[in-house]
């Protein structure tokens, strides 16, 4: 099923409590990814991921779909956002997706891809980077692990009521990737594009780095302003507005 072409998408942000971004997502599998070669989800594909234990119909519906696109030839790459960083090996095996490390380097026709969920680049919040550290490390994830799942899903409740009050009160300007760590980051993978998500502010920036001009594509979050990023056979890419859900 060679047809060139592979997708970009990021910040799905599934959840039972919305299904009309659900099925708009099986939707887009089942027409534009199974019409692909391959699909990247730049993180955030689901709100929130407290392990694979934890069964709920939304969720099997989800990894059901992305089985289906899978067993049908498209290979499906999943990062990790700050939302879903414990999505783990055994969803990674029921779905046939495959977990893409943070930053990843992709060469294709000819273009160097660097992508990334896009929350290490919003190095100006420094409250949030030393929490992602802390949350993220072995010792906290093992612990999290042993507690039972009814625990799990209390404190991460909590853990989104407080992340909430939070983002309210930042101020927007430290909520967005820095220049230096754009800079930085295409420096130090020679990369000609970098794809991130997570800041909900999809656009296109021309990006000068060591006197060559770069790119900068923001994918947008689903449920509120939905693109995806498709790259050709030959290397030209479009971003492509999708049609918000309907309330
Ligand atoms: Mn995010």
């Amino acid at each position: 099923m060679a047809h060139g072409r592979i997708l970009f998408i990021s910040d799905l942000h599934l959840d039972a409590a919305a299904p009309a971004v659900i099925e708009r997502f099986i939707e887009f599998l089942r027409v534009d990814a199974a019409a692909s070669d391959a699909l990247y989800i730049l993180g955030d594909l689901f709100e929130a991921w407290i392990g694979d234990d934890d069964e709920n119909p939304a969720a099997a519906r989800v990894r059901d779909a992305l089985r289906a696109l899978t067993a049908d030839g498209v290979a499906c790459f999943i990062q990790h956002g700050n939302r879903d960083f414990l999505l783990g090996a055994r969803f990674m095996a029921a779905s046939g997706c495959r977990l893409l490390p943070d930053p990843a380097v992709l060469d294709h026709g000819g273009t160097r891809f660097v992508l990334t969920h896009g929350d290490a680049l919003c190095t100006a919040d420094r409250g949030y980077q030393r929490l992602r550290r802390i949350v993220r490390s072995a010792p906290l994830r093992g612990a999290w692990r042993a507690l039972p799942l009814a625990w799990r899903r209390r404190l991460a409740a909590l853990a989104r009521r407080r992340s909430r009050a939070y983002t309210r009160q930042a101020p927007p300007s430290i909520m967005d990737a820095q220049p230096a760590a754009v800079a930085a980051l295409l420096r130090a993978t020679r990369a000609d594009v970098l794809v991130h998500g997570h800041t909900h502010r999809p656009d296109v920036h021309r990006v000068p780095v060591q006197g060559r001009e770069r790119t900068r594509i923001v994918l947008g979050d689903w449920p509120d302003r939905s693109n995806a990023l498709v790259v050709h056979a030959g290397g030209r890419y479009e971003l492509r507005e999708l049609q918000p859900a309907a309330p």
